[in-house]
């Protein structure tokens, strides 16, 4: 039998063909900095995509969940509620304020944050609720939503892995107050290092803008409606140039088509592993009713009984790049110094020991997907 050696890596960063073009054309418009004309579209899509007040372009994710944590006016001893289930990031932000965050449990069907416990994770210190849409499948928003406003507390959507999936029709990152992108090179619409701020409550709109321009009221300088610009508030240099917009413009116009190529893939692993999940070795993603999600990852969770390093290995040995993902931020040296736990982690505990990743990338092919599905079914059975 033909055994192809090629190894089956877990990402290759998606290339549509027009960044280079794009590049030279902002480089030919010698607008070099940021908020040029490269991240007025890129603004302009968002805002019209998701249906956001404002969009603002970041050099990361971590640089808008940053931005959220000055805008909600983070005070030292503020708790945030999250997943301890999560990217360091999510956490960070909030504690370069101050804020302790607080850990909560996670659904054991979507791996989001167990929006039953919140109102038990809830002091009179908390102020916001940062729930995360783990693998672009929607946190139960409506409910957090409601528990946010009956409390009095802000909700900061990490939307990092969200970009292009919805819940109940609205768009990921455009239903809480905030919402946070991420363009890393690992996430589906790309830009090497990126990210962007929604901001979708209308009081945050104007002081997002100064928080973005290092403080200052620059942006409404640069519209005329100032005769000149000056220190305002709290800020930093959080926008990115133009080189990096111009390239995260190429490829916002081919969003849609990533996404379908991606759900093809993503659909076709699911049909593939069903006969797995019906033996009982692993389960598969599971996608709630009114969740659109857009095939940022694959994952299955191994039954306890499998030894998930061993299955890892007889993947690598076999020219397939599959990993586990978070180590939770709880069990962290950071998390413990930091942060605080309410009420058990088990589902957190128990579930990113089982997980493993598939990959996943536009270009990966179906010859390539039932080499993954072969060699995983040989390492479970
Ligand atoms: C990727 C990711 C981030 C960080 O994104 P960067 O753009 O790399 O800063 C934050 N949160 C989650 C859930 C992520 O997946």
């Amino acid at each position: 039998m033909a055994v192809d050696r090629d190894m089956i890596p877990f990402n290759r960063p998606y290339m549509t063909g027009k960044e280079l073009f794009c590049i030279v054309e902002a480089k030919l418009g010698n607008m070099l900095a940021g908020d040029g004309p490269f991240t007025k579209r890129c603004h302009r899509w968002l805002e019209e995509q998701s249906g956001c007040q404002k969009a603002l372009l970041t050099h990361s994710c971590t640089a808008a969940l940053e931005m959220a944590g000055l805008l909600l006016n983070i005070q030292p001893g503020d708790e945030v509620i999250l997943p301890s289930y999560t990217f360091v990031s999510t956490a960070n932000a909030f504690v370069l304020r101050g804020g302790v965050p607080v850990f909560v449990d996670i659904r054991p069907d979507t791996l989001n944050l167990d929006e039953r416990l919140l109102e038990a994770a809830i002091t009179p210190q908390t102020r916001a609720i940062v729930p995360v849409h783990y693998a672009g499948v929607a946190c139960e928003m409506d409910t957090i939503l409601a528990i946010a406003r009956r409390h009095g507390l802000l909700v900061v959507e990490d939307a990092a892995q969200g970009v292009m999936a919805r819940y109940k029709g609205r768009v990921l990152g455009s239903i809480g107050d905030l919402g946070a992108f991420s363009f890393h090179e690992t996430k589906n619409v790309i830009s090497g290092e990126g990210g962007a701020l929604l901001v979708n409550a209308p009081d945050l709109a104007m002081r997002a803008e100064i928080v973005w321009e290092k403080g200052t009221d620059r942006s409404r300088f640069f519209r005329g409606e100032v005769d000149k610009y000056t220190w305002q508030e709290v800020g930093s240099s959080f926008l990115p140039g133009e080189l990096i917009a111009a390239f995260l413009w190429a490829q916002l116009e081919e969003a849609q088509a990533i996404t379908d190529q991606r759900l093809a893939s993503w659909d076709h692993y699911h049909a593939a592993l069903a006969p797995l999940e019906a033996k009982g070795v692993l389960r598969r993603p599971v996608i709630p009713e009114g969740c659109q999600h857009n095939a940022h990852m694959y994952y299955v969770l191994l039954a306890p009984a499998i030894d998930r390093q061993a299955v890892l290995s007889v993947l690598k040995q076999n020219g397939i790049n599959a990993v586990f993902h978070y180590v939770p931020l709880h069990a962290s040296p950071g998390g413990r110094r930091y942060g605080r736990v309410s009420g058990t982690l088990d589902v957190t505990n128990r579930q990113s020991e089982r997980l493993i990743r598939l990959p996943l990338w536009v270009g990966l092919t179906e010859v390539q997907q039932e080499r993954v599905v072969e060699v995983l079914t040989r390492a479970v059975t």
